[in-house]
């Protein structure tokens, strides 16, 4: 028996997960606002793109930062939306398409994840253990389920973080 994903085409899913919050300076204002951000405990798992059609989930066995999410469950959607409206859909010009994406609290501006995650001290790429203790980790206890584009497998300092 196939376990297909309720959402058709999820390529990561969890038993729990975390969402992670900080604050980042604003790159259009230079306001410091708060961004949000996805994390998986090690039991999530990922689907092989390559395999897709027979759904072959592999267990990650690592914790990840999730990034450029095009899609999530209501479950997910509802707990972000409890915490910050700033955190939504977005059309980004940068990658040509809408996912969820920041929003500065004070001037509205598109917080991309690139800076957000990919750049060397970007909000959730923590570059020391005082820095990542600025992160803050909600446990939430539901299924997880997301179509991701951007993943960061055991990031440095995940441990460092501060749990909720
Ligand atoms: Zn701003």
């Amino acid at each position: 028996m196939v376990d297909l994903p309720e959402q058709g085409n999820a390529n990561v899913r969890a038993p729990n997960y975390y969402i992670a919050s900080t604050r980042a300076e604003c790159w259009h204002c230079g306001r410091s606002t708060r961004v949000l951000a996805l994390a998986l405990p090690p039991t999530h798992e990922t689907l092989d793109v390559d395999t897709r059609e027979i759904g072959d989930w592999r267990p990650a066995g690592a914790h990840a930062i999730i990034f450029y999410v095009a899609q999530l469950p209501d479950t997910v959607q509802n707990r972000l939306r409890d915490l910050s409206s700033q955190f939504c859909m977005g059309y980004s010009d940068i990658t040509s398409n809408s996912y969820w994406v920041n929003h500065c609290q004070h001037c509205a501006a598109l917080l991309d994840d690139h800076e957000l995650h990919c750049e060397p001290s970007g909000a959730f790429m923590p570059g020391s253990e005082s820095t990542a203790a600025n992160i803050q980790l909600l446990p939430i206890g539901e299924a997880f389920q997301a179509v991701a584009a951007g993943f960061a497998l055991e990031p440095e300092f995940f441990q460092s973080m501060s749990k909720a």
